[in-house]
């Protein structure tokens, strides 16, 4: 930790109270304005600073960045020169919006190209995303859907406990907050049917994920141990995976999940560095069964990070249905990166690695429909008396990511996408 993370620092751009953007976050994102090309821009409270005037007025010249790399639709370029890059732009962005600073301040002329109320920004996909892992690393969740669908004695297969399962996805599908969802097509068969047939999926379900950006290139045959693992992350945003249950069921034996999964997942548009996550690091739960040394690490690597969902059927006021916690992750990013390049698969800076369905201990903190609903046994209750067991068309869903300890609230904002009837 630095000053950066002070829980003191104070900017001299309004922020209100319980903001996930104070002085301690600068996430970063795209911006696009009217009339303008995309930049890379940081947040304060509701304001967006565009880094490509701020850097070309000079006062960023200390980082080493060229005005450039902030001119651009994606965060890849500037996320590939590196994390001192990184780090030392984030605290010299901390130094001059601090309150006391006067040097931009007090430059009123600069004010009006370089903070930009969010009411006049379009957020765009920050990442041109490489490569797409899903995990499945939450030990709640794995055990839950092992109980419905195979064998409540035998929930967790004998890998699970051995390494973070997971799989290759598609990154075409994934799109920002905000962006509407067709519900997929696609071929189901019930258990009763002889036939499968085509038609939308009646099984919509959303997962609750935290996903991390890779940050910094591998080569091809070489692995990143659990220590380095760090260095390879640039930050995080909130990410919910949408999930067709019926499609998923008939067409995942033997190869997985393929177009149950792909039709669209939404990311959150600001994502947080690891340094302004640093303060709220924690242990995970203990891991009981001897791993082998690969996945082995120091220190705590997990984070108290916590996890809304809310259902919004049009017309209503949203619903929330899941509180949940990052912390519970069974598996943690390091290790996550250790397994994904034990065998010398190398990574990609904007490579996208998702946790896998983040469900807790108990009932409400389950982060899928599946869960909550338990396989439809357990529909849910909304405001006007209309019950869900999976999502229904137009009904948006909403997440919401925020970390708060000794007074610092450091947040993601929220991801959202609104579920349109099967074109
Ligand atoms: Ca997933």
């Amino acid at each position: 930790m630095d000053n950066t993370n002070d829980p003191s620092l104070k900017s001299w751009i309004k922020v209100e109270e319980g903001s996930d953007f104070p002085i301690q976050n600068i996430p970063f994102g795209i911006i696009q304005r009217k009339d303008t090309s995309p930049h890379v821009a940081v947040r304060i409270g509701n304001t967006a600073i565009d880094l490509f005037i701020l850097a070309k007025s000079g006062l960023l010249d200390a980082s080493g960045i060229k005005p450039e790399i902030f001119n651009n639709d994606i965060l890849n370029p500037l996320i590939s020169l590196g994390k001192p890059y990184w780090r030392s732009l984030r605290k010299i962005i901390s130094e001059l919006f601090e309150v006391n600073n006067s040097i931009l301040r007090d430059n009123k002329a600069l004010h009006n190209e370089i903070l930009i109320s969010l009411d006049e920004v379009h957020m765009l996909l920050p990442i041109r995303i490489g490569d797409y892992t899903d995990f499945y690393s939450s030990i709640e969740h794995a055990t839950n859907v092992g109980i419905m669908f195979r064998d409540p004695a035998n929930a967790l297969l004998p890998n699970w406990k051995h390494m973070p399962v997971g799989y290759h996805g598609r990154s075409s599908s994934i799109v920002v907050s905000g962006t509407d969802i067709y519900r997929p097509k696609g071929q189901t068969k019930a258990d009763n049917d002889e036939l499968p047939k085509l038609g939308p999926t009646k099984q919509l379900d959303f997962e609750l994920e935290m996903a991390f950006i890779g940050g910094k290139k591998t080569e091809l045959g070489t692995s990143v141990s659990t220590d380095e693992a760090e260095d390879h992350i640039f930050g995080m945003a909130i990410f919910n995976d949408l999930s067709a249950r019926d499609i998923q069921k008939w067409e995942y034996v033997p190869l997985g999940p393929f177009l149950g999964k792909n039709f669209g997942s939404s990311l959150s548009p600001w994502v947080v560095t690891m340094d302004a996550l640093e303060p709220f690091r924690t242990a995970g739960p203990k891991q009981d069964t001897p791993i082998l040394p690969y996945l082995q690490f120091t220190g705590s690597r997990n984070f108290d990070i916590e996890l809304d969902v809310f259902i919004q059927p049009e017309g209503q006021k949203p619903l929330q249905v899941c509180h949940s916690n990052f912390k519970y992750m069974y598996w943690n990013m390091a290790q996550q990166l250790a397994h994904q390049t034990v065998n010398g698969c190398n990574i990609n800076a904007g490579d996208l690695f998702a946790s896998g369905t983040i469900s807790g201990p108990d009932a409400g903190s389950y982060g899928s429909m599946l869960e909550l609903a338990w396989k439809g046994t357990k529909p849910l209750k909304f405001h006007d008396g209309t019950e869900r067991t999976f999502i229904l068309d137009n009904d948006t869903v909403i997440m919401k990511g925020y970390c708060v300890k000794d007074g610092l609230r450091i947040g993601f904002g929220e991801v959202s996408a609104k579920i349109l009837p099967a074109k």
